[in-house]
């Protein structure tokens, strides 16, 4: 099933050599890649498109909008900056080294591994690979076994654009991942569950090797009196419903107070007919769940629910229409795991200051949303939680922002990534002294040298 023609030593071992070799070092080499990625993307959307439809049944118009133009924007953002963002740095000195050069050196980790996970797998595949190529890595890249159309173009198409000296597209599930893992990388990006991270984060830890490690979690929306609840109910349904839930940062359950919990599910109603008429099982914009497995662990989040809207479930057809819960306990199955479907919760609080509190009970979020037009409530929440990211009075937007770091923390992940993120993340900064050799450095150096007589001390 997987196109893997050489085993995982192999690869490394190649990758090595050319590293070695400084074949991707030239700025040039870097730019000639990354536009060989984009004509990749662009020669090949109806495949791409096919191939994501085999994986998840995702709509032709997500697929265009969150995979293939989000990575078109990253790599033409990369290809604008890549010369400013390569050059060395100058920083700040004193006087003591005053005859000397100080700077910053970008040196590429070397070879690099990439593991994207299932959700957009072609988007979260190759999103860390712009960065890793503008750095001037090597890189294997490992798509998702959950997602193999998407993995298999990858593994016959990217060898067709791409330098197979530098990068290499390897297969495989878990078998083949574990076996992937016992190489020694020079950095590791994984996309994926907390609980797969705390494995990739275990093997890397054998080598020293350095991670981001992009993960997921529970992101809340808070919602207050003071914004518009129908639309708040479209954003928020939107990054609900966008890929059926199946999204790391979808807002996960909502806030609200009591009073605001009607109005929002009527709100809901109205939205969710506007987005997918009276049936979403024949919307063509309404995307299925990845496997009949996720559908059952799904449906068993419902069971004993009071559900206000939707619920509907059809495991041969891979469905959950877009369901609303009402006055869902903390302790409900339905909170005690990342929903990763179109399920959206109800936790009724009494305010800004409640909420805080229950986020900050919680383990920390990938993403929180905030809709409010109370000035100081929005710096309350921002200034006493903590989250990957934060977009407020909208959902999943702050992920389309170039000049922002996109990434988790604590067990949302660590590191991040995006536009100049991704270039940083893949690029060790050497710091350099180049010190003066003449006659008034030396002397300006001699207060170090023994014996450290008493004309030397400074106190
Ligand atoms: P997945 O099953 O596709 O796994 C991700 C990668 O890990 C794949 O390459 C897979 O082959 C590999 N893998 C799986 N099990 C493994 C094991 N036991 N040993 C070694 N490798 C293994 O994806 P998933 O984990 O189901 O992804 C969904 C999760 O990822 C959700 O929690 C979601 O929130 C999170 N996610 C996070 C981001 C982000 O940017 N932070 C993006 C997308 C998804």
């Amino acid at each position: 099933m997987w196109q893997n023609n050489k085993s995982p030593p192999e690869i490394v071992n190649d990758l090595r050599n050319t590293f070695q070799s400084g074949k991707t070092k030239p700025i040039g080499y870097r730019v000639k890649q990354l536009k060989s990625l984009e004509r990749m993307l662009k020669e090949n959307i109806e495949p791409i498109v096919q191939a994501v439809t085999d994986d998840l049944n995702k709509s032709k118009q997500e697929t265009i909008l969150m995979e293939i133009d989000f990575l078109l924007n990253e790599i033409k953002y990369t290809l604008m900056h890549i010369y400013e963002w390569s050059k060395p740095e100058k920083p700040s000195t004193t006087i003591a080294n005053v005859l000397d050069s100080v700077y910053i050196l970008h040196d590429p980790y070397g070879v690099v591994l990439v593991m994207g996970a299932w959700n957009y797998p072609l988007l979260l595949t190759l999103s860390p690979v712009i960065g890793a190529i503008a750095a001037g890595n090597c890189v294997v890249m490992k798509p998702s076994d959950l997602s193999p159309a998407t993995s298999k173009f990858l593994a016959t198409r990217a060898p067709e654009y791409l330098d197979v000296d530098s990068y290499r597209v390897y297969e495989g599930g878990i078998p083949e991942t574990t076996e992937l893992l016992k190489e020694r990388f020079d950095y590791i990006f994984y996309t994926g569950s907390t609980t797969v991270g705390k494995i990739i984060q275990a093997s890397a830890a054998e080598h020293l090797t350095p991670t981001t490690l992009e993960l997921g979690g529970k992101s809340p929306v808070y919602l207050d009196r003071s914004a518009d609840v129908y639309t708040a109910a479209k954003r928020i349904l939107w990054g609900k419903c966008v890929n059926a839930g199946q999204t790391c940062i979808a807002p996960d359950y909502l806030l609200c107070s009591k009073e605001i919990q009607g109005e929002f599910v009527n709100a809901s109603r109205k939205v969710l007919k506007e987005f997918f008429g009276n049936d979403p099982k024949s919307s063509p914009d309404y995307g299925r769940i990845l496997s009949e497995r996720h559908v059952q662990r799904l449906s068993g989040l419902l069971k004993g629910a009071n559900v206000a809207l939707g619920g509907e479930i059809d495991v041969a057809t891979k469905y959950i229409s877009p369901t609303i819960l009402l006055d869902v306990k903390p302790t409900d199955p339905v909170m005690q795991e990342e929903i990763f479907g179109p399920i959206l919760p109800i936790i009724t609080v009494e305010n800004a200051f409640d909420a805080i509190n229950f986020i900050n009970s919680r383990e920390k979020p990938l993403a929180l949303y905030i809709f409010s037009n109370y000035k100081r409530d929005v710096e309350q929440i921002l200034s006493n939680t903590s989250a990957g990211g934060v977009t407020v009075n909208d959902t999943v937007m702050h992920l389309t922002v170039h000049s922002l770091p996109f990434g988790g923390v604590g067990s949302s992940g660590m590191g991040n990534y995006h536009g100049k993120y991704s270039y940083d993340t893949f690029t060790h900064k050497k710091g350099v002294l180049h010190k003066n050799l003449g006659v008034i450095g030396e002397t300006l150096s001699s207060p170090r040298y023994p014996p450290y007589t008493k004309g030397k001390l400074t106190y």
